[in-house]
């Protein structure tokens, strides 16, 4: 402390100030003197008098140059929200909008959720003062239902737009459309420099100006290939941030590796014992595998010397509470090294300071959809040239490198250039949804930057007409369309719920479709698979895993009400804690499924949807499911694998499933993920006969 305090003698007036507000100014000019040091920052007033000038500008950057956390505070600084107007900053990623906006309220000394917010589905932190509000791409989409013509933003900026996730192509689509709208209502006064100037002097007419203004679009992107977003948006001017990137040394294995984990934890340990400091990120593919490869660190951290056990584990991934988030960035303490288990969010959403040393396995996990089976899974596939040279570049931020690559060299040089858009491989249903939600029928003729494929907007079309959102005419149905595209889920589980209240199982619905929202409700260490087994049991439903989920969710509440009573809040969340980890339950998981089930219960009350609940008699429930994912339904077959009725694709129920043993005759499923096998997890027993019984629509016909 003598040495903080002889740090701040200098300063006259914070001598006698407690220790707290030196620290708090002292923690202020440290991040005064990053934001300077940043490579956007040198290019500030170039920045905001191209925005002036250009309606739409593209900014390309180097990954952690500044774009996301600094380019709005340009804006904001350069008169942007003088009307009140809002400048909006879109993210793929929840985590990038949750933690970027925490960083620039800290930046910036305010309250989050005042001048600077993020708004995400199921949490919104924003107030009537936000005027930086960062969000998902997904959230500004539903924000275009209610107003079409996003009045209430001067500036948008569509951040990492090279990722091309397919609801960044949707909005670039739709942005291009207000921005003609909010043009035709100006009086052809595009921004020059004399906007400032006019603002200023015409607050009384404030509300007027702002509707003449024209949409600014900023398209932020990492990748330096900016030619076709330029020409997308009509020859748009594209201004390029120069990075800071220091040499990477690329290492790769000798021979493929069969086990990535495996490998990525001899990997981890081998940095930690050989080589000098500096962080370590390793890429991984989700959730699943970074909490297995956390416990396996911290096992074998356990047995080496006391000395050598000052490794720090943080975990990366989207489902994390949004405190456990921000603790990546805290830096590890003298002595101590960190390593950091992400996944795809640390290549270009969030740059993590300290990072000297990359493990990259080379895979990802992305959505696939074939338009012949009609149903899309989530597979894990090789990164491509441009990912992988992302990645890598995340170890040379702030000196020289090393990146491990967890392949062979002669890999490197078979896989793609650059990952394929989003779009061309995904179920459009949603988007198709969002879109007629949005009077925009035509989704063939559709201004897409890249254009899904017909037969994939055919079969996303089928399904939506086969779940009775839409009508002959291909319109948006009354009410049933229109309430699946109020709900902010995917329209299977819109239509499950809107189902459920006529089956009188919501509540029960509400659960399965929260629990199913998150991924993996379930936490089993590997040494530990017997015993969790016989846990696990206790809560499981011989008829599936959705009611399986339905129990796990049920004794939970009852043990946290149960506890609050009789020891209060606080200690009754603790106690669910203790309980969780004693039935392998991921409390995590657990709560965020909590968060989302009263979100979307807030949701269907207000849609005036009837709540009620089967109670012990799960036979509704099990037909509701059959009703609603009629698509996923599925037949043993003489052999004991599983044959989708509705394309004849062969899987296996995955080994997590409580029906792996028994088995039963007809199932439906929630999802199909591909790894060296077909698997469908969340499974439930059904009745074949339901199927055309309540399906009739894809079942009677065929069968007759
Ligand atoms: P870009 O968008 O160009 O990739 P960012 O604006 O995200 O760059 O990051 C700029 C800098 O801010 C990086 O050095 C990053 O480490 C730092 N940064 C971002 N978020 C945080 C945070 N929560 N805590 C500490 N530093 C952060
Ligand atoms: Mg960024």
């Amino acid at each position: 402390p003598t040495g903080d305090k002889r740090n701040f003698n200098s300063n006259n007036n914070a001598t006698n100030q407690p220790q707290r507000l030196i620290n708090a100014d002292q923690k202020r000019r440290k991040i005064e003197q990053q934001r300077r040091s940043l490579p956007i920052a040198s290019v500030e007033k170039r920045l905001v008098e191209e925005v002036w000038k250009n309606d739409t500008l593209i900014i390309v950057g180097e990954t952690g140059s500044g774009k996301t956390t600094q380019l709005p505070q340009y804006l904001y600084n350069g008169g942007f929200c003088q009307n009140g107007g809002i400048i909006g900053i879109t993210q793929p990623r929840r985590v990038a909008a949750v933690t970027v906006a925490k960083r620039v309220a800290e930046e910036r000394c305010v309250e989050l959720g005042q001048q600077v917010g993020y708004s995400i589905r199921f949490e919104d932190v924003t107030s009537t003062s936000t005027r930086i509000k960062y969000m998902t791409d997904g959230l500004l989409l539903r924000e275009a239902l209610l107003d079409p013509k996003l009045s209430r933003y001067s500036v948008i900026v569509v951040d990492e737009a090279h990722e091309r996730t397919v609801q960044t192509d949707v909005l670039l689509g739709l942005l291009k459309d207000v921005q003609k709208k909010r043009s035709q209502n100006s009086n052809g006064a595009s921004g020059n420099y004399d906007h400032v100037k006019k603002d200023n002097n015409a607050k009384e007419k404030s509300n007027e100006v702002r509707k003449l203004n024209p949409l600014k679009l900023i398209i932020m992107s990492a990748s330096l290939d900016a030619r076709g977003f330029s020409e997308y948006f009509g020859g748009a001017k594209a201004v390029h941030v120069m990075g800071r990137q220091f040499p990477v040394d690329i290492l790769y294995t000798a021979q493929p590796e069969t086990d990535c984990l495996d490998a990525a934890l001899v990997t981890i340990f081998q940095i930690h014992m050989e080589e000098g400091p500096g962080d370590i990120l390793v890429f991984l593919s989700g959730q699943e595998e970074i909490e297995s490869i956390e416990g396996l660190v911290r096992e074998n951290l356990k047995k080496l010397p006391e000395a050598n056990q000052k490794l720090l584990i943080y975990p990366l991934f989207s489902s994390l509470p949004s405190e456990k988030q921000m603790k990546v960035f805290t830096p590890a303490p003298v002595g101590f090294r960190k390593v950091i288990l992400a996944t795809n969010i640390a290549e270009t959403s969030v740059t993590i300071p300290g990072v000297k040393y990359v493990i990259d396995p080379g895979l990802v996990k992305v959505r696939s959809y074939s338009p012949d089976s009609g149903i899309e899974s989530l597979i894990v596939v090789k990164t491509s040239k441009a990912q992988a040279l992302q990645r890598s570049g995340r170890a040379g931020r702030e000196g020289p490198g090393k990146c491990y690559r967890l392949y062979p060299e002669s890999r490197f040089e078979g896989l793609d250039d650059s990952t394929v858009p989003e779009i061309k491989r995904c179920n459009l249903s949603n988007v198709i949804l969002q879109l007629s939600a949005l009077g925009v029928d035509d989704i063939i003729g559709f201004d897409f930057m890249e254009k899904p494929d017909r037969m994939a907007v055919i079969r996303s079309l089928e399904l939506l007409y086969l779940l009775g959102a839409l009508t002959d005419e291909k319109k948006l149905s009354y009410p049933i369309g229109h309430q699946m595209a109020r709900l902010p889920l995917e329209p299977n589980d819109s239509k499950a719920l809107i189902l459920a209240s006529q089956f009188d199982c919501l509540e029960e619905m509400l659960i399965v479709v929260s629990m199913l929202s998150v991924e993996s409700i379930f936490y089993v260490p590997r040494d530990k698979l017997e015993e969790s087994r016989t846990v696990i049991k206790s809560f499981s439903s011989p008829e599936g895993d959705h009611l399986t989920l339905v129990n796990v969710y049920r004794a939970s509440i009852e043990f946290l009400e149960k506890n609050k009573t009789e020891n209060g809040n606080e200690k009754a969340e603790k106690n669910l804690r203790k309980w969780c980890k004693d039935n392998f339950i991921n409390n995590r998981s657990l709560k965020h499924a909590r968060d989302i089930y009263n979100q979307i219960l807030e949701n269907v009350e207000r849609m005036g949807l009837k709540i009620s609940s089967c109670g012990d008699d799960m036979l509704p429930l099990r037909r509701c499911l059959a009703a609603s994912y009629f698509l996923n339904a599925a037949l043993k077959q003489p052999d004991g694998t599983y044959r989708v009725l509705a394309n004849g694709q062969i899987a296996e129920i995955h080994p997590t499933s409580v029906l792996r043993r028994s088995k039963p005759e007809c199932i439906i499923f929630y999802n199909l993920v591909q790894t060296t096998r077909n698997y469908v997890r969340n499974v439930t027993r059904i009745d074949y006969l339901w199927l055309a019984e309540l399906a009739p629509q894809c079942y009677a016909l065929k069968d007759n």
